[in-house]
């Protein structure tokens, strides 16, 4: 454990700050977005430059002490925080620089979604970003990234062209296509786990900026119904057309099923292409309608405040069956809290059409991912919403494909950290053991250096 004088040290020679647990700002630079995770490391370094990311890696290693990385503070799992290590905070590196002639943006690791969304839609482009605003870039893209324009552009990952990468040994390394390419390949599904990124730069499309979206909600008593009719609708849909299905809570706190949509194309285009999905059935409320993509980035904000505390569980599944949706129907008429949902991600489209093993992200051929979104105030009710989440998803477990989303895991264990990253486990632990053989980086959904049997 490093010393008071060391850390000292390390203060000075940051051009951002540190911040430790006698300050003021500690409670509050500790605290990432699960309301769950209490931990207190012994600082936290907010980072402005590459320079600052080498020296936190340089005195942690000499100092032996664990290191978290902190992008948007946004993962479930809360790996962005310690106890008792070193944060590396990225969250003051916030330079975007678009380059719009060329359809690229660089953007420094401690970007959120919201702030990239805003700069690439000023020239009327953008890239696969995260649901919520607040989301990061850094581990979003890590991971994969799921987001309303999969279907059309592919994961955020798959428009990653490059990064900037601080190494486990202080390196300073460009990672692209032509450069450091086997880490290249690793970023981009293969989390945290190989250093830390201070700068992405992403390819963009033309998007918007005004495109037909929004949600229908129906009565629970509907919801068996309406998740065939989702089913349906998504089954050979176009590219362009995204729907999300979810049982969850309206603003009065009655349960209701819901489908959102977004259409990336044309306003007239999308009014076309969501008719079906508003004729159906009875609805309690229609919100589609055109609105900006910026404003599409930031519908679904209000639903996940900071702070709450959350359980999530996820599967992917390679169909979604009736067997499947009674089940899921019947377990949310027992749910404890009325912050808590369930959700289907239509996956497919240009998604499905990368190869399993051309990024780390290998669930390429995954219909549905589906995600049991627990969430509540009281401390008191911990155990009720925790076991809620756990027993539907053991009980959806035979029907669901193998493998989960890396970014969807919390604390699941080995076993389920190895269906995370499938079939492409092996390489990602070769790579591992290039670049991290001491294994500096844990505070993940962590690949160990050392060989794993593949189960
Ligand atoms: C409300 C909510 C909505 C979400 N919506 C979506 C969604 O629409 N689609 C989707 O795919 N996912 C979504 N997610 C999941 C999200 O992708 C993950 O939580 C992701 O890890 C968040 O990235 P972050 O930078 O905010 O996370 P952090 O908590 O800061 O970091 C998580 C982990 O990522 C790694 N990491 C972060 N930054 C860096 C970096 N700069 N360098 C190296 N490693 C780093 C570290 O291992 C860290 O432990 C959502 C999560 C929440 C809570």
């Amino acid at each position: 454990m490093a010393e008071v004088s060391d850390l000292t040290k390390l203060r000075a020679a940051l051009s951002g700050y540190l911040i430790e647990p006698r300050e003021e700002a500690y409670d509050q630079a500790r605290r990432v977005w699960n309301g769950m995770i209490d931990r207190r490391p012994a600082a936290i370094a907010r980072c402005a430059t590459v320079t600052d990311a080498v020296r936190c890696v340089e005195f942690a290693r000499t100092c032996d002490m664990t290191v978290a990385i902190r992008g948007g503070g946004h993962n479930v799992a809360g790996n962005a925080v310690c106890d008792g290590g070193l944060v590396i905070d990225l969250s003051l590196m916030k330079e975007i620089v678009v380059d719009a002639p060329r359809r690229r943006v660089r953007a420094g690791g401690g970007v959120v979604w919201g702030e990239l969304d805003a700069a690439t839609q000023q020239h009327g482009l953008a890239t696969t970003g995260g649901l919520m605003s607040t989301t990061g870039i850094a581990g979003f893209t890590l991971g994969g990234g799921l987001g309303n324009l999969m279907r059309s552009y592919g994961l955020a990952c798959d428009n990653l062209l490059s990064a900037q990468l601080v190494t486990a040994d202080g390196r300073e390394l460009m990672v692209s296509g032509v450069e450091n390419s086997d880490l290249f390949w690793a970023l981009r599904g293969g989390g945290g786990n190989f250093g830390v990124v201070t700068e992405l730069q992403f390819q963009l499309d033309p998007v918007g900026p005004i495109l037909v979206a929004g949600g229908v909600a129906h009565p629970l008593s509907a919801a068996r119904d309406t998740l065939r009719f989702y089913r349906e609708v998504t089954t050979g849909a176009a590219d362009a057309l995204m729907v999300y299905a979810n049982l969850g809570h309206g603003p009065d706190g009655s349960p209701r099923v819901g489908m959102r949509s977004v259409f990336n194309g044309p306003v007239a285009a999308g009014e076309e292409a969501v008719r079906k999905l508003r004729g159906f059935g009875s609805p309690i409320a229609d919100e589609i309608r055109p609105r900006s993509y910026v404003e599409i980035q930031r519908l679904v904000d209000p639903n996940f405040p900071a702070g709450r505390l959350n359980y999530w569980k996820a599967h992917f599944l390679a169909e979604l069956s009736d067997e499947l949706i009674d089940l899921v129907v019947e377990a949310f008429r027992r749910v404890p809290s009325r912050y808590s949902g369930i959700a289907f991600e239509h996956m497919g489209g240009t998604v499905a059409r990368v190869g399993a093993s051309e990024t780390a992200f290998s669930h390429r051929s995954a219909a549905y991912s589906f995600l049991i979104l627990a969430g509540w105030e009281d401390p008191s009710e911990s155990e009720a919403n925790v076991a809620w989440a756990r027993d539907l998803w053991e009980q959806v477990r035979p029907m669901a494909a193998a493998g989960v989303y890396v970014n969807y895991l919390g604390g699941e264990g080995e076993q389920r950290i190895h269906e995370a990253y499938g079939p492409n486990l092996d390489r990602l632990t070769e790579i591992k053991r290039r670049y991290d053989p001491d294994n500096f980086f844990h505070m993940n959904q962590n690949i160990r250096p050392e060989a794993l049997r593949h189960t």
